[in-house]
């Protein structure tokens, strides 16, 4: 066998002598008994660590890594496995401070909500509700019907359904309309999102079959046209949410596609997957075309994202044609796909500020940090350079950056948010460090490395974040 690496240790022949040194976990436990700091573990909790933490080392003993008789004293031993429990007993669902920039950023936690509906998650949550109760007749309801008529108001369609997320409601769709028959897709329009949604995947697990047309770049009317046989049950457009085909292009403008849907008796679906309400095209991002615009452009069903730039809770959200929403409601698969009462709370409450746009941009975090004009950024920036240039004054430099912010979350690809970003540089501690010492933090602050600096980017960053932001630098870096 081999010995470890580092030179003078001893080979594992000898290493295993130490086996019989470790402590054992009920003499741990006992000692572990008048450890104040562990007052609040659950005994059972601490018997369990105590059995993982013992059994780590005897795996380190037996690799042959650097042990000796000493650490296995108890006075040595213990220190190590009494904070092994406390990390373990620390909470894994975190809050970070998002200093990536990215609004949607799909592994922090995507779109935040509004503190107002928080408070309705609240209520959702500890109190019981009308979730599938009807308070006019005193019978049964349905848990749609909450939402579904809010849906139909903001974006024209006749009717609306809601699913766990939008993969979800791409599954249920295919699998209502086109089981067992062909879809028409364009090959500029195969996406593959992250977490492994791919439109070639979803269609075959709905057991639909995919019949792709045109070519990458160009996609005419006449190729769907000539795809259509007797076994086609849908017409689909997917949206390319995170990524751009530029230069000699064409896609079928969904007017024509209806149009030709409707004359075969073929229904158009479209996934928008980061649906908006709202016009985007004033904060100096592309012009997509809104929910509304495409249920009136004709499209037969529309599945978004509940959480992208919608700015609400995980789900997704299907509108369309009142024959073909009813028969998705009819599916079993919805049993299997339904939202809970607290996404169907929390949504609501995000839908009730569409109405009146101005009160969206302003409410809802998401669409706020994509309209916060530049000038604000940087007051914000401003704001924790000067606390931060007085507290730490010869420990850190600090500086103010040009930045850019994205939209994130598979929508607006390769658009950028001129931003700013606080830019740390340390002298004393190693960048990668410093990055990986914020990101330990109880409110982990996560940010990105850049020419040797880490960079904060402040649009994501809340105002009332700063406070705790410049705490928790203050503690790292003094
Ligand atoms: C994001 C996205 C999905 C998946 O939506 P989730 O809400 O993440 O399940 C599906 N289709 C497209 C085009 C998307 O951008």
């Amino acid at each position: 066998m081999h010995t470890s690496s580092s030179g003078n240790n001893p080979p594992v022949a000898i290493n295993k002598k130490l086996l019989p040194l470790l402590p054992k976990v009920d003499e741990c436990l006992l000692i572990l008994q008048h450890k104040d700091q562990l007052e609040t573990v659950p005994r059972n909790s601490q018997k369990k660590a105590t059995r993982d933490y013992i059994n780590s080392i005897r795996q380190n003993i037996l690799k042959g890594d650097e042990v000796s008789s000493t650490d296995l004293e108890k006075e040595n031993f213990i220190p190590g496995l009494v904070e092994y429990i406390l990390e373990k007993q620390k909470k894994r669902f975190r809050r970070v401070i998002n200093g990536t920039g990215v609004i949607i950023h799909t592994n922090l936690g995507r779109s935040i909500l509004p503190s107002k509906t928080m408070e309705t998650l609240y209520e959702a949550g500890n109190r019981y509700s009308n979730l599938e109760f009807d308070l006019n007749t005193g019978q049964r309801g349905s848990r749609y019907s909450l939402v579904e008529e809010l849906l139909c108001e903001l974006t024209g369609a006749e009717a609306g359904l809601v699913v766990n997320n939008n993969a979800a409601a791409v599954l249920i769709v295919l699998e209502t309309l086109a089981k067992s028959r062909e879809v028409i897709v364009s090959r500029g329009q195969l996406v593959e999102i992250g977490g492994s949604f791919r439109i070639p995947d979803i269609m075959k697990r709905s057991g639909a079959s995919l019949v792709e047309v045109g070519a990458t770049n160009r996609t005419h009317l006449r190729d769907y046209e000539q795809a259509i046989t007797e076994d086609t049950g849908l017409l689909l457009k997917v949206h390319c949410s995170n990524y751009r085909i530029v230069g000699f292009t064409k896609e079928v403008p969904n007017e024509e596609l209806v149009r030709l849907g409707q004359n075969h008796g073929i229904p158009v679906m479209e996934d928008l997957g980061s649906g908006c309400f709202v016009d985007l095209s004033h904060f100096g991002l592309m012009k997509e075309p809104t929910v509304q615009e495409v249920v009136a452009s004709g499209v037969d069903v529309v599945t978004f994202s509940g959480d992208k730039l919608l700015g609400g809770p995980q789900a997704g959200i299907i509108v369309g044609r009142k024959k073909i929403i009813d028969k998705i409601k009819k599916n079993p698969l919805n049993r299997a796909l339904r939202i809970d009462k607290f996404t169907l709370a929390g949504l609501e409450s995000i839908l009730r500020l569409y109405p009146d746009e101005t009160t969206a941009l302003k409410t809802i975090p998401t669409l706020a940090m994509i309209a916060m004009p530049l000038d604000l950024v940087n007051k914000r920036a401003q704001r924790i350079l000067r606390r931060l240039r007085r507290d730490l004054k010869g420990k850190c430099t600090f500086s103010i950056i040009d930045s850019v912010s994205r939209v994130g979350g598979g929508a607006m690809p390769e658009q950028n948010l001129p931003s700013k970003a606080l830019a740390l540089e340390s002298a004393d501690v190693n960048v990668s460090t410093l990055e990986r010492t914020l990101r330990s933090q109880d409110v982990a602050v996560i940010g990105r490395i850049e020419d040797n600096r880490l960079l904060l980017d402040l649009r994501t960053v809340a105002d009332d974040e700063i406070a705790l932001l410049h705490e928790t630098l203050v503690r790292v870096l003094s």
